[in-house]
């Protein structure tokens, strides 16, 4: 069975910041199967998705309900007439998709912005390599530049580069998210 997932996720190697979401929170062989309702642009029923990805309906369907749990693909139910049976037609959550893309770009802007708004505080430092404690000019001074736990001599740290790193990625992420949330707005 494990073989069967790793043949479908052979050639899984996020295209976009969609995929590579979905390809780090999915299982393997998610982004194959997603690729797939994609480019056909339509409903698929778990026979049809088995058929064309050339795998059993026992790992699709574990995929697919994965998928669903996500809130990255929706289904339809349909009872066939003849057989009494239930069709699911399953198909790309478009809409909650955005939503959970942007939920997720939030968080990652929040975790930035605080690393940022340490680092600017702590710009210039005196670490510890042993150790890894930091200590601000003032302390490194009172303990003439040795940690005082490990009794070695400290090093300099000057983050101005890093923290203008940052401050331009937190800017390209927040203008990035006011763009996607006027589209699902205006959409
Ligand atoms: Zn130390």
């Amino acid at each position: 069975m494990s073989a069967e997932f790793d043949k479908l996720a052979k050639e899984e190697e996020p295209q976009d910041p969609l995929e590579g979401f979905i390809y780090k929170l999915a299982p393997k062989g998610s982004l194959t199967l997603f690729r797939l309702l994609r480019d056909e642009g339509r409903e698929l029923t778990e026979d049809e998705i088995a058929e064309k990805l050339g795998a059993s309906k026992n790992i699709v369907r574990k995929i697919l309900y994965k998928l669903h749990d996500l809130n990255i693909l929706v289904y339809r139910r349909m009872k066939e007439e003849s057989t009494n049976w239930n069709t699911y037609y399953w198909k790309i959550n478009w809409e909650g998709l955005s939503v959970s893309l942007i939920e997720r770009k939030k968080e990652v802007l929040k975790k930035l912005k605080q690393r940022l708004a340490y680092e600017s505080s702590n710009r210039v430092v005196y670490v510890c390599h042993k150790c890894g404690r930091e200590y601000k000019f003032e302390e490194a001074l009172a303990n003439d530049f040795f940690c005082p736990i490990c009794h070695i001599p400290l090093d300099y740290i000057d983050r101005t580069q890093q923290v203008i790193l940052l401050e331009k990625y937190v800017r390209k992420l927040e203008e990035e998210l006011a763009d996607e949330l006027r589209r699902i707005q205006s959409s």
